[in-house]
């Protein structure tokens, strides 16, 4: 029996394949969404066979109408040369996808979740982050077209929440990583990962003093999950991320160590406004979903690497 309907948006990218993964092997029927700005049929393709699967070429600019139980809003691109590619359009799929999706939640009476991000403390001036803390954002930098867009969206979802009785859901996700990262994503992990499995030079941007805390992907899938089907006065934010804090250049290490690679380091300039340390506190994920990381980064990376050498 099918037990709920629910709709991912941005389902055909690295996070949303995974989400539409799991709600179907749960039982549930899956509608995704997405434009392929950045995700790929590719990621999805498995699926297609399946009846309880709906794939829709849609842009979520532009209202959308459809019954569903539960909507995760997870369309925007997210690794910065994407984001930064059509900045306008960035801040158009953060605002106007949230208004949408927000207003669809409220005339079908869905839950929906949002998938905000560490990226709404900006260059974090306190360590590590706690939900409480504001951040520190540029508001006219080369990353605000991200983090304003999906700031603004948890402005959006929060008032909808209190002016609507919207059944809202806010998760700010940490560096997430794994299988079905797209090769030309330009994260540091796809990055590091591509770069050492063809002998490339490992690009480092900055000194590598830089700190990342990196989670697996089924970690943010199950985090994600469980809030969804948290009590319904449990709205968030949330922090959904993996603790433990690593430099990019003891990732590019471990990386070279992991690939066997004859790669060498080379330094490139740090981008404008790169935050330079970032670290979830988990405290609040840990008491109200009984939620934490279980793969670490080494366990990860190894899965990640079989994937990448599969597929170049
Ligand atoms: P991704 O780029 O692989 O996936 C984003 C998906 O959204 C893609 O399939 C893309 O085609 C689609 N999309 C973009 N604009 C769209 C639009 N206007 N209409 C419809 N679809 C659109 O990135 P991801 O890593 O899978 O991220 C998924 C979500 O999680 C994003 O909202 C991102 O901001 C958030 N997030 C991810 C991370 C991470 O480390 N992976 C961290 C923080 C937040
Ligand atoms: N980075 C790097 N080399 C790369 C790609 C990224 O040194 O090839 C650095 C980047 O400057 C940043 C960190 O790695 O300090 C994480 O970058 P990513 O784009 O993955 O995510 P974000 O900056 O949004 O956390």
């Amino acid at each position: 029996m099918i037990k709920k309907k629910v709709l991912v948006t941005g389902g055909a990218g690295f996070v949303g394949s995974h989400l539409c993964d799991r709600l179907l092997k749960e039982g549930n029927e899956v509608v995704c969404l997405d434009n392929y700005f950045t995700g790929q049929k590719q990621n999805i393709v498995h699926l297609l066979n399946n009846p309880f699967f709906e794939l829709i070429r849609h842009d979520v600019t532009m209202p959308f109408f459809i019954e569903v139980d539960e909507i995760y809003n997870l369309a925007c691109p997210a690794s910065p040369i994407h984001y930064q590619y059509n900045a306008i359009k960035t801040m158009k799929t953060s605002v106007m996808g949230a208004i949408n999706m927000l207003g669809l939640a409220k005339r079908i009476k869905a839950k929906i979740l949002q998938a905000s991000t560490s990226e709404v403390y900006g260059d974090p001036q306190i360590h590590p982050q706690t939900e409480s803390y504001w951040g520190h954002v540029n508001p006219i930098g080369e990353r605000s077209c991200y983090d304003e867009g999906k700031r603004s969206a948890e402005t959006l979802f929060v008032n909808y929440h209190k002016q609507n009785n919207v059944k809202i859901k806010i998760i700010r996700i940490f560096n997430t990583y794994g299988p079905r990262m797209h090769p030309h994503d330009g994260r540091v992990v796809s990055n590091f990962i591509v770069q050492a499995l063809q002998s490339e030079d490992i690009t480092i941007y900055g000194d590598g003093q830089q700190t990342r805390s990196f989670q697996y992907v089924d970690d943010l899938i199950e985090g994600m999950t469980r809030m969804m089907a948290s009590p319904d006065n449990f709205t968030g934010p949330v922090n959904i991320g993996n603790p433990n804090e690593f430099t990019i250049l003891q990732l590019a290490e471990l990386v070279i160590e992991l690939t066997n690679s004859k790669s060498k380091i080379v330094r490139m300039p740090l981008p404008p406004d790169d935050p330079t340390q970032r670290q979830p506190n988990i405290d609040l994920a840990k008491k109200e979903l009984d939620w934490e990381p279980k793969i670490q980064l080494r366990e990860g990376l190894i899965k990640t690497i079989d994937y990448f050498a599969s597929i170049i």
